[in-house]
This record gives C-alpha cells, sequence and structure tokens, in this order.
C-alpha cells in the first residue's frame, strides 16, 4: 500500500546493515535497527489510540529513539507535532489544545504536570529511555504501514514564534517529499555521506532537510545531542557533510583547533535559518578554503532557494530558486508583481509549499494566495545574475516620519565599522516620527566600537530619516535556539526609549 514518505525514506532501510546513526560515544545504528525500532514504537502508538490522521505532540531531548518516533508516525499515518524543548507547561498547553493533540511524548520531567490534562503522556527521556520505549520492548518489530495518499498530512510542524504566537503549518506527505528529493539531489547527497547533526530536530533544519536528505541517500549521520564545540571538533575528521545556523559557524572559526587540516577531507558545509553575515562566509573561506552553501527557506514551505553545488557560492545571498519553486518580488502593499531588480516581499510557490495554517482559516487565506503563492513575510530582491538577497522580515520594517527603512542597510553599514562584530536594528515609537530607529551594536572581543565616529558614518552615508537616533552597546544580541535574532525582545525592552 503506497504511503509517500515512507516508501522513499524509510522502506529502502528496512533490511540494510548500513549505518544510519552514530552517536557521540560511538555507537551505531544500522538502518535494520532503526526500522525495527520505529515498528515497534508504531505499534505503540496505536494501541494508545493513535488513528491516521491524529496529531502526536513530542517534546524530548533529542535522541534516535526520538528520531524513531518521527519514522513510527509516518508508518502509522500519525501527523507529527514536535515541540521546542525550551517550551514550557504554559506553552505546551497552548500547542496541544490549538492542535488538539490526544497523546503526547515527553520528558519524564514534564510527564506529572501533563497527566493533570486531559491527555495520554508517554514519556522518553535523554537516554532513550522511559515508558514509551518499554513498551517498543514488548511489541514486535513489525508493523503494516498504513496507506496515505501525498497530500495527506505528515506533521504540524510551529513556527519559530520570531515574529509573534507560533502557527501550526500543515505539511503533507508530498510537501516534505519533493523536498528531500530536490534537496539530496542539488546537494549531492550520496549513500557514502556522512551528515554531522547537531541540530534539534523539533525545526524544520534539523528534522526535514537534515534528516529526509540523509535517508533519501541511504547515507549516515553522526547524530550529536547539541552543538557542543569540543565534541564538533572530535568528530568533524568523521564527516563528509556539516549543517548548521549561523553560529554553529562563528563558534568553530573563533576556535584555534577549527583549521583548514581538519576539514580538507569535507564535501559540503550548509547555512540556514538566519542570515549568515558576508563576512562569516569570507572568513570561512580564508581559514578552510571551503565556501559555505547558504540556503533559504521556512516552516511553511521547507527550502525554497539555494546557492549553487557547482556554480559560485556568493557571500550574502542565499542562491537561486530551487527547480520547481517560482519566486517573485511584489509591492508589500499591493501584490503587484515588481520589475527585476527591485526590493519588496518574497512570494514562493511550489511543490513545497504547505496546505495552510492549523486551524487559521483566516490567516491561511491572508498569506496563501488561491493561485499557490505563498506570501513568505520576508523582504528581498533578485540581483541581475538571478541571486536572491534576503532584505529581512516585512515585521521589522521600520516607518518613521511616513518613510519606509529596511533595518539591513544601516546594519550593512554598522556591520562595516572598526570593532563592531555585529549589529541589529529596530524601530521604537516615537512621539514626532511615528517610529524612530534604534541601533545596537556587539563589539568584537577585544575591541569598544567608537560611538561617535559611527555617527559621523551615518551621517554621511545615510538619509537623515535613516540615521540611528542613538547606538547602543550590547555584549550580545538576543538569539533563540536557531540563532535568529530576536527583535521583538529588542523592541519590548527598548519601546519607552524615545517616550
Ligand atoms: P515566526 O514565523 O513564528 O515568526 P520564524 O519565521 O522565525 O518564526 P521559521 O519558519 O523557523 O520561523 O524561520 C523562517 C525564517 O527564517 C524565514 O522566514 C527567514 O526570515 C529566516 N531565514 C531562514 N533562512 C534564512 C537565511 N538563509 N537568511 C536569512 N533569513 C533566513
Ligand atoms: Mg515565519
Amino acid at each position: 500500500m503506497p504511503n509517500p514518505l515512507y516508501d522513499a525514506l524509510f522502506s529502502p532501510g528496512r533490511e540494510s546493515d548500513r549505518t544510519f546513526l552514530i552517536t557521540a560515544n560511538g555507537e551505531t545504528i544500522r538502518y535494520r535497527d532503526f526500522h525495527a525500532l520505529a515498528s515497534r514504537q508504531a505499534n505503540v502508538l496505536v494501541k494508545a489510540g493513535l488513528e491516521p490522521g491524529d496529531r502526536l505532540a513530542v517534546q524530548v531531548e533529542k535522541t534516535p529513539e526520538a528520531l524513531a518516533v518521527y519514522a513510527a508516525c509516518v508508518m502509522a499515518g500519525i501527523v507529527l507535532l514536535p515541540l521546542n524543548t525550551a517550551y514550557t507547561m504554559t506553552e505546551i498547553d497552548y500547542f496541544i489544545s490549538d492542535s488538539g493533540a490526544r497523546v503526547v511524548v515527553c520528558d519524564p520531567g514534564m510527564a506529572d504536570g501533563l497527566k493533570q490534562r486531559d491527555i495520554t503522556v508517554l514519556t522518553l527521556d535523554a537516554a532513550g529511555m522511559g515508558t514509551l520505549s518499554e513498551r517498543a520492548e514488548r511489541e514486535l518489530p513489525t508493523f503494516s504501514v498504513v496507506e496515505r495518499g501525498g497530500e495527506d498530512l505528515a506533521a504540524l510542524l510551529y513556527t519559530s514564534g520570531t515574529t509573534g504566537r507560533s502557527k501550526g503549518a500543515m505539511l503533507s506527505h508530498a510537501n516534505l517529499l519533493s523536498n528531500a528529493k530536490t534537496l539530496a539531489e542539488l546537494w549531492r547527497f550520496q549513500s557514502d555521506d556522512v551528515l554531522l547533526h547537531a541540530l534539534p530536530i523539533f525545526h524544520t533544519h534539523g528534522l526535514f532537510v537534515a534528516c529526509n536528505v540523509t535517508l533519501m541517500a541511504q547515507a549516515a549521520m553522526i547524530f550529536l545531542p547539541k552543538f557542543d564545540l569540543s565534541s564538533m571538533l572530535q568528530l568533524i575528521p568523521k564527516a563528509t557533510v556539516l549543517m548548521g545556523v549561523p553560529t554553529f559557524y562563528t563558534r568553530l572559526l573563533a576556535d584555534k583547533r577549527f583549521t583548514r587540516d581538519l576539514v580538507s577531507h569535507m564535501r559540503l558545509f550548509v547555512s540556514g535559518s538566519a542570515p549568515l553575515l558576508a563576512e562569516t562566509h569570507v572568513d570561512f573561506e580564508a581559514r578552510t578554503a571551503h565556501r559555505i552553501l547558504e540556503r533559504y527557506g521556512m516552516t511553511e514551505t521547507n527550502m525554497s532557494v539555494s546557492n549553487p553545488y557547482d556554480g559560485e557560492r556568493r557571500p550574502g545571498t542565499v542562491g537561486f530558486p530551487l527547480p520547481n519553486v517560482e519566486l517573485l518580488i511584489t509591492d508589500p502593499d499591493t501584490g503587484v508583481v515588481l520589475p527585476a531588480g527591485q526590493t519588496g516581499m518574497i512570494e514562493v510557490r511550489g511543490p513545497n509549499v504547505f496546505k495552510g495554517y492549523w486551524g487559521m482559516p483566516e490567516k491561511t487565506k491572508a498569506e496563501l494566495r488561491d493561485n499557490g503563492f505563498f506570501i513568505t513575510g520576508d523582504i528581498g530582491r533578485v540581483d541581475e545574475d538571478g541571486y536572491v538577497h534576503i532584505v529581512g522580515r516585512a515585521k521589522d520594517l521600520i516607518i518613521s516620519g511616513g518613510l519606509n527603512i529596511y533595518p539591513r542597510e544601516i546594519e550593512a553599514l554598522l556591520d562595516e565599522q572598526p570593532g563592531v562584530l555585529e549589529s541589529a536594528v529596530i524601530g521604537v515609537p516615537h512621539p514626532d516620527f511615528g517610529e524612530a530607529v534604534l541601533a545596537f551594536v556587539v563589539p568584537k572581543p577585544g575591541h569598544e566600537p567608537d560611538l561617535a565616529a559611527i555617527t559621523k558614518v551615518s551621517s554621511e552615508n545615510l538619509a537623515r530619516f535613516k540615521q540611528p537616533r542613538e547606538l547602543i552597546i550590547l555584549a550580545e544580541l538576543p538569539r533563540n535556539t536557531m540563532g535568529k535574532v530576536q527583535k521583538s525582545l529588542l523592541r519590548a525592552t527598548y519601546n519607552d526609549r524615545f517616550g
């Protein structure tokens, strides 16, 4: 019986002796072991009362057993709802009631609180133990895979909540599969690849991009519970590919042990989830002779744009739309397509684009056009060579004295100033201008940027309305687990600055 994701990702390894996962302490899990584990778990989930189409909320530490829950859901036609391990009980309550999940797999530490709710609780801890594993032990390692169509949901993946409350993106088998196929081909994944996996598996980057591409190629992953510099340096010689958020790369570069020799054997470094500074790209190449391949995507669309494997990987850009993905730049207010080269709203259409937001028909209608284009909320432009540049988020746009300001333009200037590592620019309420520009600069280690000099450079290079009203030095920018700068936190903290 057909089940698109199972057939493409999990069935091929059913009887394979190839290594799928290598844990931090060197234990290996073959494809066939993983398949058997997932089958046992699928039996447990079905006995817990889950039927095809039901949602399973999962908030657990990253382990091979946790990844098997994804496979088990695919096998049983259950919709996987992975949750950030940082979420508190109040947040979990929202996701559970919003999604209507009746069963949750959680860390034993959360179990008592959740048992008060009207929900079946299974546990899984950081060592892969708990009631889920105990019950799985008693089940058969075989499972009769449930039939699914391409349009059936495989996951309900909540967005990161960078710009507001997280929304549940409905992702179908066809959505995930199209992206897995495209990326495995584009990035030339082969069965002898070994991906160093240090990303969380509750987010699209670590879960779908990294794992699906690996499964597609029947390759292997070194599966680390989290990013840890020493483990990374120790294990990178055994890998061929690394996928990371920009902070992985800046942290690796900050360590002298990260040398050209250490990574000369590597095939590919991929970056995404947040903008990679052009400077990091350049420094990385100078250190390692490798050019990081930056790509762009989001929970709702999987990946949409990628720098080329063979052609020029251009710093500060995310490359070209993927095969079968169409990309438009439109006027954010009118939706009219803008002439080539102009900056505006990025819209994408393709087999990767989600089915809408769970339980939010109005929002879905507002952001997913009838013609299939999804209004991403990101502002960007396409340069004369076809490379896509991400300028920022529409929600971070500053309107001062009635004029639009894209923070990225100001940040780019600040980032170039002596002693500045990085910067963030936000708009905060201002009695005269509506909003005024406030800039934060993070010093390079051991440096003290000259704010007066930076103010002078701004006044020489930026129109008056774009010039920061104030520059503030911060030791670091607030970031979430995916390395995204949380401008909403900065706005909340500095809201009254000019009030
Ligand atoms: P929310 O939608 O809840 O506010 P979020 O948009 O941060 O949160 P995700 O779906 O995890 O949630 O992130 C997608 C966003 O990440 C994109 O819309 C884009 O703004 C940003 N992003 C991803 N890759 C890149 C990249 N290479 N360069 C710049 N930004 C990127
Ligand atoms: Mg978003």
